[in-house]
């Protein structure tokens, strides 16, 4: 017999807030997050630059009996269509009933993740050794990204305007390139110093071959002729090509469950493919929903969301006034009755690191899928900081549907900070909130994310795109 509850443990419950985590969920649901996250691990194994998240979405999409979207078609609720930007930024949308007469619903993630891209002129000789000259691409912490194999991503189009993409390193028994690093014997001078000296951007040189050309009569570099004439015959470019080109490299290795209990996966580009993922299977999953929903892929936040891939462009304004004319209502009311989920990482809590969050306002691993009411930097400056009503709606929306979630800070007050695509949303009149999936060792070549949040995560944007 169950003992009686004290006065004081009901006016606990009654009062108090009980977040719910992972001890609450069933066996059953905990099956369901390993299965759907081997979708995800395809998914992100696919897609390490935006191109690539792009077509793989495509292919996806297509098989889920969405096509491509014709702004002078006529579409009916249930139909399904996608909208590529340049082929670094997709669009997913389902028709609803209303259209989007009473605003879309909107699940944004971006596919981009931190890298480092090659410079304009990237191939050069230095003492017989053949190296690329690198721009990092995001926030990265660059002595990570030393002394671990990288592949070659990226597109180069020629002087005819015939374009090439190159894959090089991902296969198991291929090469792969790498930036070297210095011996712990010769560092005594590089480890005294503050890690942002200890290694800067220009280090970062990739390291790409050895052996001179053998056919050569003369001695001038030539393992940087061999270089391209290895490129050449594989891909039929010329160095003055690189000049047309975007080539980043990314981590050559593929995501990997983590653990004893296999709870967690380690990958390169979980910020922001860990959103993304679950934002297109909800679009997948939603039949014929109330208002039109759309999940939305963009490109650029890494780098403050600037281009016309990224989302301070007008590409998805301008998809939703197409579908707004042809529901017979201004663009401009179908955008201001939207609403959206901005879909991006926050830092889960790390106890070796505790000292850089607030343990009240942090998310945790397994805590489910976390609201960020505003992200930015001291003091709230550069975010959108969530209305307490929408914020409302949203945790209502969570309960409701028994997803477990917690809130989520940035870190502790006036350490640092971030931002996500929210802002850009909200400054198109639009209702919106971050909401994603916690990330341990945020911006590393290995990230780390929980299965079951990356689940809920999931429900989350279908519940959303239900309602
Ligand atoms: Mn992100
Ligand atoms: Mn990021």
């Amino acid at each position: 017999m169950a003992e009686e509850k004290t006065k004081t443990e009901l006016l606990r419950e009654k009062l108090m807030n009980n977040p719910k985590d992972i001890k609450k969920l069933s066996a059953e649901e905990i099956k369901n997050a390993d299965e759907f996250c081997e979708g995800y691990k395809a998914f992100l194994n696919a897609s390490p630059v935006e191109r690539e998240a792009v077509r793989y979405t495509k292919q996806l999409a297509e098989k889920a009996g969405f096509t491509g979207y014709d702004p002078d078609a006529s579409y009916k609720p249930g139909d399904r269509v996608y909208y590529i930007n340049r082929g670094k930024a997709i669009a997913l949308a389902v028709i609803g009933k209303d259209g989007v007469k009473n605003g879309a619903r909107l699940a944004i993630a971006h596919i981009d993740s931190p890298r480092i891209d090659l410079k304009p002129n990237p191939l050069y000789e230095a003492n017989n050794l053949a190296l690329f000259k690198t721009h990092y691409y995001g926030g990265l912490k660059k002595y990570q990204w030393t002394a671990i194999p990288l592949t070659l991503h990226g597109t180069v189009v020629k002087l005819d305007g015939t374009a090439v993409d190159i894959v090089w390193g991902d296969e198991e028994n291929e090469s792969c390139f790498c930036v070297t690093d210095l011996l712990p014997h010769l560092a005594q001078e590089q480890v005294t110093k503050p890690m942002a000296k200890a290694f800067t951007g220009e280090d970062l040189n990739v390291l790409v071959g050895s052996r001179p050309y053998e056919e050569a009569e003369d001695e001038k570099e030539l393992v940087k002729l061999n270089v391209m004439s290895i490129l050449n015959e594989k891909y039929g470019i010329t160095e003055g090509d690189f000049l047309s080109a975007e080539l980043c490299l990314v981590p050559s290795f593929k995501a990997k469950d983590v653990g004893f209990d296999r709870s967690m996966i380690g990958g390169y580009g979980h910020d922001d493919k860990v959103c993304a993922y679950p934002a297109v299977a909800a679009a997948f999953g939603v039949e014929v929903p109330e208002a039109t929903c759309i999940t939305y892929l963009t490109d650029k936040e890494e780098i403050g969301s600037d281009g016309n891939t990224g989302m301070q462009s007008d590409f998805l304004r301008y998809f939703i006034y197409d579908l707004a004319r042809q529901d017979g209502v201004e663009g401009y009311h179908a955008m201001s009755k939207s609403t959206c989920l901005s879909a991006d990482v926050n830092a889960a809590f790390d106890p070796t690191y505790a000292s850089a969050f607030e343990a009240k306002n942090s998310c945790y691993i397994n805590g489910g899928v976390v609201i960020s009411k505003y992200t930015g930097h001291g003091g709230k400056y550069d975010t959108s900081d969530a209305s307490a009503e929408y914020m409302g709606k949203i945790r209502s929306l969570l309960e409701t549907n028994g997803i477990v979630w917690q809130i989520g800070e940035l870190g502790r007050v006036d350490l640092g900070g971030g931002g996500t695509i929210a802002k850009y949303v909200a400054n198109m009149n639009v209702d919106v909130v971050d909401l994603g999936v916690p990330v341990l060792s945020m911006h590393a070549p290995f990230e780390i994310v929980s299965k079951t949040d990356v689940y809920m995560a999931y429900r989350a944007f279908l519940e959303f795109f239900k309602a």
